[in-house]
């Protein structure tokens, strides 16, 4: 890009998120300098989203400068770790001021919301591209691992599960708005990184991970970490009404194949449960107990008539693979 679209590009950033006293130094120099706090371990995540891959040619900057930052900030969650900075890199075809401006404003409102500051980045000309890497701080001793779990551990779900993998279908699909559209929609373009309830977590959750690529592939990075298999009671699913309404048919795919929710899915070991339900409802999450982490390799799926299935129904093709 020419020097005076950089100049335009970096006037969108220098002061876009709040100042923190632990960056020495932000946006301007070579690199920023930043002052971990003494003992605590640095979480670090990154994550890449490509137009036509991650996200729909065309998608409203405001909800992708959310979105960028909310992968992210769900990556943290799932660690238990306190987000402080992030870092940005975009790949514009050119550059767009009204674009751009809408970009900053939904990254900044999240970055506002947990307290992030954006200390640098990079920007380059190509298909529009960002990579969003963020920094938070978490005790190495309380992280959440995907690692820990056990047999006979409990497991549980936050918020509710398959509204974006609808809202996906939806979208890839014909079906007309309905008084679903609008909720679905919000749920896929503004995710909500679970990050006040991952820090309750640490410490007291055995494994954790955010459910990005959907809930039955994700519980399976848990069990293979932890050398366990587990049991999903199908029936105690969290749901909105329209994913509910899809199960009632069968269709069960977007709850149990859908991705993009960015939930956290956790175990807990059984003496841990009521005092982590107590902290939950004191601090007002939502949590809901779907199984059980089981000794034998494996996902059983225990459907509401009983049945039970190793299989995870499949149905549409992924936009995001
Ligand atoms: P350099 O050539 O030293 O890499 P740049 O022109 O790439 O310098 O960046 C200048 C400053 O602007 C750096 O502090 C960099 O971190 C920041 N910066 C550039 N692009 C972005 C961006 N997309 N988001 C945040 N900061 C950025
Ligand atoms: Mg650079």
């Amino acid at each position: 890009m020419s020097v005076s679209e950089f100049d335009l590009i970096r006037q969108f950033f220098a002061d876009a998120t709040a100042s923190r006293a632990d960056v020495l130094l932000g946006i301007g120099d070579d690199c920023a300098l930043l002052q971990p706090p003494a003992g605590s371990g640095l979480a670090v995540s990154m994550d890449t989203l490509v137009e036509g891959r991650h996200f729909l040619p065309g998608t409203d900057p405001e909800s992708l400068g959310h979105k960028a930052l909310a992968v992210n900030l769900s990556d943290l969650a799932a660690m238990g770790a306190e987000p402080a900075w992030a870092t940005l890199a975009l790949t514009l075809p050119h550059a767009d001021t009204a674009w751009l401006g809408a970009f900053v404003g939904g990254f900044a409102t999240l970055a506002a919301e947990h307290g992030v500051q954006l200390v640098g980045g990079d920007t380059t000309r190509g298909p529009l591209t960002i990579t969003v890497q963020v920094h938070g701080f978490v005790d190495p001793d309380a992280a959440l691992k995907r690692d820990g779990g056990k047999a006979g551990d409990r497991l549980f779900l936050s918020g509710c599960i398959g509204d974006a993998g609808l809202a996906l279908r939806r979208v890839q699909g014909a079906a007309s708005p309905d008084a679903d559209a609008a909720y679905l929609r919000e749920r896929l373009d503004r995710p909500s990184p679970r990050v006040a309830l991952g820090r309750l977590l640490a410490g007291r959750a055995s494994a954790a991970i955010d459910v990005s690529d959907g809930l039955v592939a994700d519980l399976g990075h848990i069990c293979t970490a932890s050398g366990t298999g587990a049991r999903v009671d199908l029936d105690r699913l969290p749901l909105s009404p329209a994913v509910a309404a899809g199960c009632e048919r069968g269709d069960w795919q977007p709850a149990l194949a859908g991705g993009d929710d960015y939930e956290l899915l956790f175990s807990v070991a059984p003496g841990q449960v009521e005092s982590l339900l107590a902290h939950c409802h004191a601090a007002g999450e939502q949590i809901k107990e779907i199984g059980c982490l089981v000794a034998d390799s494996g996902i059983v799926l225990v459907y509401p008539d009983g049945r039970t299935s190793e299989e995870i129904p499949h149905g549409f093709d992924h936009f995001r693979t």
